[in-house]
């Protein structure tokens, strides 16, 4: 078997016209642009190359961006002074703190002080809190790009059995909410690094997600013949970007999978843009 490819660039692109088109309307609606304000404490080159490229993005589809800087050693009161200001900035309506931030700097603390109706991320905790009550502002962006590349291509979730390894934060646990939701209907099991018999679990898997940050790590005795397979790792190797699926081999077993580049990756950023869009409906129209 070799598996179909879910090119993820492509749904992006698709997914980016649409909201082009839903960005000019909402324009021509209220009269306001939608804004996206990143801010970014120092000049760590990959923070650099993401907020460049999250700039070009909004650009793309019609979102203002602004970018606030500041220097690698600013404190964490000077921090909180710039989102202080962007939390009550009317034409502000999405606020984006660039991780990681500088060690002296409390990046959980920072992350509650941003305005919940302008956490276009959906780090904050009523944001998270709203996620798992079912009743979300906002879905968290890599997340529900994975969800986007599944419905999309029209691919069945309701009671498949789906398998996600790495149970981060920002992956792993929102996006086992997500599917495990009522109208979604997902079966999921949510594995990490103390996970017994990770192989057998993973066979199990229709539906396999994994974000873990480990190249190729992921090879096709632990797929089972068929199944869908969202690779959402990112890993630097001499040989370039790859992903935590194991490309070449697991492709031979599954029916479906995602390529790193061109998987996931584009889709989360999409997803901040969709945001930010949202974002600025809500604020406009005074629902919170
Ligand atoms: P974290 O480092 O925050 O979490 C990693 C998770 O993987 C943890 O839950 C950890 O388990 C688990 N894990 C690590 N090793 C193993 C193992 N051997 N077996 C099973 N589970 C394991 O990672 P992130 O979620 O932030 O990122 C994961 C990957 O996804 C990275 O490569 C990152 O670059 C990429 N990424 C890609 C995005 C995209 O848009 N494509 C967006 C965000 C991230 P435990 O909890 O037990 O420690």
């Amino acid at each position: 078997m070799t598996a179909a490819i879910l090119d993820g660039k492509a749904l992006a692109s698709q997914i980016r016209k649409e909201l082009t088109e839903e960005v000019v309307d909402f324009i021509q609606n209220n009269g306001v642009m939608p804004a996206l304000a990143a801010v970014l404490v120092g000049s760590d080159p990959a923070s650099e190359v993401y907020v460049r490229s999250k700039r070009r993005d909004c650009e793309q589809v019609g979102i203002t961006s602004q970018l606030h800087r500041l220097p690698e050693d600013a404190s964490q009161d000077d921090l909180l002074d710039v989102i202080a200001s962007l939390n009550t900035d009317e034409e502000v309506h999405g606020i984006l703190v660039q991780l990681p931030l500088p060690s002296q700097i409390d990046t959980e603390y920072v992350l509650e002080v941003i305005n919940p109706l302008k956490d276009v991320d959906a780090f904050h905790p009523e944001n998270v809190g709203r996620l798992v009550q079912g009743r979300p502002r906002f879905l968290p962006c890599t997340p529900h790009g994975v969800v986007q590349i599944l419905q999309r291509h029209d691919l069945p979730i309701a009671g498949q059995h789906v398998v996600i390894v790495g149970r981060s934060d920002i992956v792993g646990k929102p996006l086992s909410i997500m599917l495990a939701q009522r109208g979604v209907d997902a079966t999921v099991t949510l594995c990490h690094s103390r996970t017994a018999d990770l192989p057998a679990v993973t066979r199990s898997a229709d539906i396999l997600v994994v974000a873990i940050g480990r190249a190729n790590f992921i090879t096709a005795e632990m797929v089972k013949p068929g199944a869908v397979v969202i690779d959402v790792g990112i890993n630097r190797t001499d040989a370039g970007l790859v992903g935590d699926v194991d490309y070449e081999s697991v492709a031979q077993v599954a029916g479906h999978i995602t390529p790193v580049p061109g998987g996931v990756g584009p889709l989360t950023r999409t997803m901040l843009l969709v945001n930010t869009l949202e974002a600025a409906r809500r604020q406009e129209t005074g629902v919170c």
